[in-house]
């Protein structure tokens, strides 16, 4: 489903990124539902068509495991890690051709203006979240991306 809105503040942008974390951890809490043995994986995938992992253990042994529940894994540590001054505005999983997550990459921007020097020595304000927000140029399109323009 597809979310459009406007963002008035910097705080729902804020809260769309922790909903990105909380649906990651949900997810991981629904595997271990349905296995328990999620939290004595090493998602290293050995042989990615049976879906074979590694048990934790003095000495690691081949595991097999579903796909999602290897996934919830990854995909919990793939949370945002806080990130002084900037918010990120999309959140991009990737996966590997057997559908493996390999990867995530998260789009942080400034919340203020921030100055880049030009080649001719001047300098040039870049928008931030805020000021693009107080243009109404911001719109969350879904809990996974954040339109700027
Ligand atoms: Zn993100």
């Amino acid at each position: 489903m597809v979310v459009l809105w406007v963002a008035r503040t910097l705080d729902e942008l804020k809260e769309r990124q922790r909903r990105f974390d909380d649906t990651v951890e949900s997810k991981y809490n629904e595997a271990k539902a349905k296995y328990p043995e999620i939290d004595n994986i090493i998602p290293i995938v050995l042989d990615p068509v049976r879906g074979t992992v590694l048990k934790k253990g003095s000495k690691p042994t081949p595991i097999e495991a579903p796909l999602e529940v290897i996934n919830a894994i990854r995909l919990r540590s793939l949370k945002h890690a806080p990130t002084a001054g900037c918010t990120c505005v999309k959140c991009e999983v990737k996966y590997d051709a057997y559908g493996y997550v390999v990867g995530a990459l998260h789009y942080w921007v400034p919340d203020e203006d921030t100055f880049v020097e030009l080649p001719d020595g001047t300098k040039a304000r870049v928008e931030g979240l805020k000021t693009k927000i107080a243009q109404g140029k911001v719109r969350i399109l879904s809990d996974y991306e954040v339109k700027v323009e």
